[in-house]
């Protein structure tokens, strides 16, 4: 199947710009331990403007740094992230990344510094929060962006499983950028893809652990069984999950999301990724996206990407 111009470049906005505002919507909430759709979009709905956090600023580190570099370059994602971080250090940015800057600025390697940062590498999911610009770029080549999602983790999130996690979340927003638009949503063959993609261990775990999960979710058993926390491991299922009980809906994917407490400015972030990857930005509604900040930065940037990838075929 072929998609159209049209389709994808709005996929590819719709994946940059549905991080912001999972992100956005889901900040207020970091570290609850449930939250009502209600009041997510009540807290929303009183703010002038959503802002949004580290996820999304990562993401758009990543998108500037595939196009500058017209593909992935390790040397100057990382030099992107800390000019990044210097102009806007308030983002909420874990404690990791400034750590490692300031010891990359001190001379050390990166690849030396992420592995040292934490032993062996972390494996949070801060290289999985921000693998949408991978996920839409390369997702007719699954095995480059395996490649891609690896080394771009490396550079802050060089453990295994933090890698693993990034490539995973790639792969889920690159399914859904495939996928034909219109037909029925296939959440079986959607799973087998990503199963097929996932190394053993507890990505396929937990990728089974999906399939076993009622489709009318009870959000304590989604959170309990998937997990929602600030490991790759907890929160790329939760994200996954949240889409596929919501394949049809941005708003109510993304709400899911956020209502499982705990990580949720990133689980919102990373399913705003994947269904904005699927519905494209079209139907992202005009009540976030009117308000969330750098928004057509945000939509220019999945633009230029689906441009660029149009010019080097
Ligand atoms: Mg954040």
């Amino acid at each position: 199947m072929t998609l159209s111009g049209e389709v994808l470049k709005s996929r590819f906005a719709g994946a940059l710009v549905g991080t912001g505002i999972g992100d956005a919507l889901g900040a207020p909430f970091e570290g609850r331990r449930m939250v009502s759709p209600e009041e997510i979009e009540a807290v929303a709905g009183r703010r002038e403007a959503l802002t949004y956090t580290d996820d999304t600023h990562m993401t758009i580190g990543l998108a500037e740094s595939l196009l500058r570099s017209r593909g992935f370059d390790a040397d100057d994602l990382v030099q992107t992230f800390m000019a990044n971080y210097d102009l806007e250090p308030y983002r909420g940015y874990g404690p990791g990344p400034p750590r490692l800057f300031r010891l990359v600025r001190a001379g050390t390697p990166w690849r030396k510094a992420a592995l040292e940062l934490y032993r062996g590498g972390s494996y949070g999911n801060g290289s999985a929060m921000r693998a949408a610009p991978i996920g839409v770029f390369y997702y007719d080549d699954l095995e480059t962006l395996r490649d891609v999602a690896w080394r771009s983790s490396e550079t802050t999130h060089a453990h295994r499983l933090g890698r693993e996690g990034a490539a995973l979340q790639a792969c889920a927003v690159a399914l859904a950028t495939g996928l034909e638009p219109g037909a029925a949503f296939d959440r079986d063959a959607f799973l087998s893809g990503l199963s097929g993609f996932a190394p053993e261990g507890i990505y396929r775990e937990k990728l089974d652990g999906i399939r076993g999960l009622p489709t009318e979710p009870d959000t304590a058993g989604v959170a309990g069984e998937l997990g929602n926390g600030i490991e790759a491991f907890n929160s790329v299922p939760a994200a996954i999950f949240s889409f596929l009980a919501h394949p049809d809906s941005f708003a109510q994917a993304v709400l899911y999301a956020i209502s499982l407490g705990g990580d949720t400015d990133t689980i919102g972030a990373m399913t705003g990724a994947i269904s904005g990857a699927y519905l494209g930005i079209g139907a992202i509604p005009d009540r976030w996206k009117n308000k969330l900040e750098n928004r057509h930065y945000m939509e220019q940037l999945g633009e230029r990407l689906w441009e660029m990838k149009g010019q080097d075929r």
